[in-house]
């Protein structure tokens, strides 16, 4: 049901204003981004019940170990936790401080890869604050066996270099713990970057900030670099593709061995790399084909129209993805479940098994033999309400979802068993879904009427005349504003 594709057929000369608007809304999200999860008080709720959503979930998987243990003590509360702080459990837990004792006790143990059916190496984007060698700490914390950081902070344009201890404690712990940097690393890139930009100083600045991230992978032995295609900021698009094929070049040549992993992305209008095309144009344009891939992030796919919810649509998907871009440029997956509804162009992640994929689509991608050795990274939220109203990470939530999906390898998907946890998962996000999918519903019948009424109207001739412009920037501002308050919980990660 892609509402809003069906209001731009109706009548096309009202692209143009919405694609501005996506502009302005576009614009704003920096500011927006700068918290990588933004507090929403109302999405906090529901991911409180969430917590113990997993937890219970996954000891009917019985593949979980100490953690489900001592979780399943808390199960029954499940019902009335949606005003239980997920701080009030028993267990005694650091919270708050990105302290070091929180991190050396792992909530789980690392599951062995070999144990596994098939060798999914699955993680979480962890914290990297103190220095990127606290990421390997992060990553063993939750039991993970692959993960993602931020190589520097990703809000700011000026970054100190990486420490010699930073830089040798990363390799130390990660020789330690038997990650391979090379392979199940895969930092992210710094959401000011729009390697699309057209204007020189920013295109520069772009460059500059992008070019040091690779330089720091380089230096740590990281082999995978992550990062958002760009925006077109209104400029046509085959060009904007150009630009960043251009930047990538001209990045592969300052460096020797990193490769650049394209992500794919949610939104609609400016944004680049929502369709596999978009992907494919880019990489066409890059000299050195060995050092571009993609890295499918299952939520943006899933706003972005690529269904994977029936084992049908998950082929269909990844046969378009493999005939239009090709399989040997996938490198990495971002397993997020989604919030919002196929074709909704919005980027909210939701915990696994509770947004609109559901759990069967995990199963597709967990069972899929050409995943295998790809690092896979959980973006799912973990932020809820401490006791003190404050907003808290609850990593325990992401060492869960990493059983979790490890437990769907090889699972019978009309066992008992799994129809039991998907139908659990399922009915634990049905409130944050109806919530997501009234929004949704709310603005697709807004366009349907702004559109019918554009069609006849005069500011529609002035806009299909190029003129009337000042106008049409006022409604435009409103509309952002409006924008804004509607997707006021975007993640964009
Ligand atoms: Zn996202
Ligand atoms: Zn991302």
């Amino acid at each position: 049901m892609p509402p809003r594709q069906s209001a731009r057929q109706k009548a096309p000369l009202a692209v143009a204003k919405v694609e501005k608007q996506e502009v302005l809304a576009e614009r704003k999200k920096p500011a927006a981004r700068v918290a990588r999860k933004p507090a929403v008080v109302e999405t906090e709720e529901v991911d409180v019940k969430l917590t113990t959503t997993t937890s219970s979930t996954t000891t009917t998987t019985t593949t979980t170990k100490a953690s489900v243990k001592r979780k399943a003590t808390e199960a029954p509360a499940a019902p009335k936790a949606k005003a239980e702080p997920v701080d009030s459990k028993p267990a005694p837990k650091k919270r708050k401080t990105k302290g070091k004792e929180e991190d050396t006790m792992p909530l789980t143990e690392r599951t062995a890869i070999t144990a596994l059916k098939k060798a999914m190496y699955i993680g979480a984007h962890v914290s990297s604050a103190g220095g990127v060698q606290n990421s390997v700490g992060n990553a063993v914390h939750i039991g993970a066996n692959a993960f993602a950081l931020f190589l520097k902070s990703q809000r700011k344009w000026a970054n100190p270099p990486i420490t010699p201890e930073s830089l040798s404690g990363f390799k130390t712990l990660s020789k330690e713990h038997g990650f391979d940097a090379h392979k199940h690393c895969l930092p992210h890139g710094s959401y000011l970057v729009n390697l699309a930009a057209a204007e020189k100083e920013k295109a520069d600045q772009a460059y500059t900030g992008f070019l040091d991230d690779l330089q720091r992978c380089e230096s740590l032995g990281i082999t995978l670099y992550n990062f958002h295609p760009g925006n077109t900021n209104g400029e046509p698009r085959p060009e904007a593709i150009g630009r960043i094929a251009a930047q990538l070049n001209k990045a592969h040549a300052a460096t020797s061995t990193v490769v650049t992993v394209l992500e794919n992305m949610a939104g609609q209008g400016n944004v680049i790399g929502s369709s596999w095309e978009d992907l494919r144009d880019i990489i066409a344009l890059v000299d050195d084909k060995a050092r571009v891939g993609v890295c499918i992030d299952t939520c943006h796919a899933f706003a972005a129209g690529h269904d994977l919810r029936s084992p049908d649509a998950f082929e269909e998907t990844m046969s378009a993805f493999s005939r239009v871009v090709g399989d040997e440029y996938l490198r990495a997956f971002h397993l997020n479940d989604s919030k919002a509804p196929l074709s909704s162009n919005r980027d909210l992640h939701a915990n696994i098994g509770t947004g609109f994929l559901g759990l069967r689509a995990f199963h597709n991608v967990m069972n899929c033999d050409k995943f295998q050795g790809l690092p896979m990274v959980l973006e799912t939220p973990i932020d809820r309400k401490g006791p003190d109203g404050k907003t808290v990470e609850d990593k325990q939530v992401w060492a869960d979802e990493i059983k979790l999906l490890e437990s769907l390898i090889g699972m019978d998907p009309e066992s008992d068993d799994f129809k039991t946890l998907e139908a659990e998962l399922h009915a634990k996000g049905a409130g944050e879904r109806g919530r997501i999918q009234e929004q949704v519903d709310r603005k697709s019948a807004k366009g349907e009427k702004k559109t019918s009424g554009a069609a006849t109207g005069k500011k529609a001739a002035a806009a299909a005349a190029g003129s009337g412009k000042g106008k049409q920037t006022t409604l435009n501002v409103k509309r952002g504003r409006k924008k804004k308050e509607d997707t006021s919980d975007e993640e964009s990660e």
